[in-house]
């Protein structure tokens, strides 16, 4: 059992000037008991905490960490960039360098604006929608999270189904009604929504693949069918890939799925560990954005040089390195196999979704295709399965409700004890 007295106690500390002792939600261990770890470095795949424990990092700072932690690609730039000042407020090379590559890279974006996080890049995106086909409504699906825009956190996945408040008191009621909300992976329901609401939905928002319910995958014909739909009824489609984004495929999800939203979003990796995110799409949407159109979007450290070096040199290498995909797919499917094999082993039958380096175990023996079935999850289990992997050196996210997101730093050695970990947790976990 691994102890944790230091950051126990600056927990304690924490909750006096911090809300809940934590800078975002996600980071609690509400839901799963006990008190999250304060960390103080991290290398390859490991976090080290105060308390100088060791853990394999399976969420990899929920994402950007595609390359492990410190990686010296990314590190070497931020040195080379930060003795040439942190920031101007007035334009650089570097940011036509990176606009340039995320061009290049993604399939939907024709020009893109760069912002400083997934948030900002998702409520900018409904705006220039908005203002692009001069209706009011979106349409979202249950279980998806877009960030903590006002018009998103209704039936917002995450830490609010973690909490428990799917829809947060300070919303107006003007902005709920402006969302609309359909099950993931139903295209009929989606359909009526467009269909009752003729002429006044501005944007279909989704994760193509859905990380922030745990990992849900998109059914066949799907996307196709929300892309069919789109292009009838005038809406515009976007794609949320803050996630997705250079994980799945350097083009993300829309490339693996050979789908091309109208706009979609970015963050995590995009900032390769920095604060940073972007909204893109085709010209004519992405020409409406402030100075060259009416759509008024700003950022004071927007496209700052610092985030700009550490995103560009993790683009970069993505970018040059196709076949990091093929490591990251190989690892995560040796992790979920040997999974698989424990649960054969113990008689149990559980649910696992994946697509290349995310996937998430659902304590359901239902099949999880949305919001409504990853409920049937059981989440006292997974508190006591979570708990066991900490013990055991393993750091998952702390809901059941979240992906894991692999990292190429995870060696073959690794996954051994990992899969050695999860036969243990699990089995621990059900003699509870
Ligand atoms: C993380 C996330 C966001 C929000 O990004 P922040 O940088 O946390 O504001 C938006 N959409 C999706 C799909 C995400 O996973």
């Amino acid at each position: 059992m691994k102890q944790a007295p230091v950051s126990d106690a600056l927990f304690q500390r924490a909750q006096n000037s911090i809300p809940g002792g934590v800078n975002s939600p996600v980071r609690a261990f509400r839901s799963v008991g006990g008190h999250p770890r304060f960390m103080v470095s991290a290398k390859g795949p490991f976090l080290y905490d105060e308390d100088g424990n060791q853990y394999l990092d399976l969420i990899n700072s929920w994402g950007p960490m595609i390359l492990g932690h410190a990686a010296e690609v990314v590190n070497e730039a931020v040195q080379k960039a930060i003795p040439n000042s942190l920031s101007f407020g007035a334009p650089t090379r570097k940011e036509v360098e990176m606009a340039e590559l995320i061009v290049h890279m993604v399939p939907s974006i024709e020009k893109v604006r760069m912002v400083n996080s997934g948030t900002e890049a998702t409520m900018s995106a409904i705006r220039v929608a908005r203002g692009y086909t001069g209706r009011d409504k979106i349409i979202k699906f249950e279980g998806c999270y877009h960030g903590h825009g006002d018009s998103f956190l209704i039936a917002a996945g995450s830490g609010a189904i973690t909490l428990g408040v799917p829809d947060s008191p300070g919303v107006t009621k003007g902005t709920a009604n402006d969302t609309l909300t359909a099950p993931y992976n139903n295209l009929e329901a989606v359909k009526t929504l467009a269909e009752a609401n003729k002429g006044q939905v501005a944007a279909i928002i989704l994760e193509p693949v859905a990380g922030n319910m745990g990992l849900v995958i998109p059914q066949p014909g799907f996307l196709q069918g929300l892309r069919d739909l789109c292009d009838k009824e005038g809406i515009v489609l976007i794609f949320d890939e803050v996630m997705t984004g250079f994980r799945l495929a350097p083009g993300g999800a829309q490339e693996l799925y050979g789908v091309t939203p109208d706009m979609c979003t970015l963050g995590k990796i995009i900032g390769g560990g920095m604060p940073v995110g972007a909204y893109g799409g085709k010209r004519e949407l992405m020409d409406y954005v402030s100075p060259a159109g009416p759509v008024y979007q700003a950022g004071t450290l927007s496209g700052n040089p610092i985030a700009m070096s550490a995103g560009m040199a993790m683009l970069n290498f993505l970018n040059e390195h196709p076949e990091t995909y093929d490591k990251l797919e190989n690892t995560s499917a040796s992790m979920v196999a040997g999974m698989q094999r424990n649960m054969q082993q113990l008689g149990l039958a559980y649910t696992i979704n994946r697509v290349g380096s995310m996937f998430s175990i659902f304590f359901t023996p239902e099949p999880v295709t949305d919001f409504d079935s990853a409920k049937t999850s059981d989440t006292a289990l997974f508190g006591r399965y979570f708990n066991g992997m900490l013990d055991r050196g393993i750091y998952l996210a702390p809901s059941q409700y979240e992906a894991l997101f692999v990292s190429t730093a995870v060696t073959d050695q690794l996954v051994e004890k990992y899969v050695q970990a999860n036969l243990e947790a699990l089995q621990e976990a059900h003699q509870a």
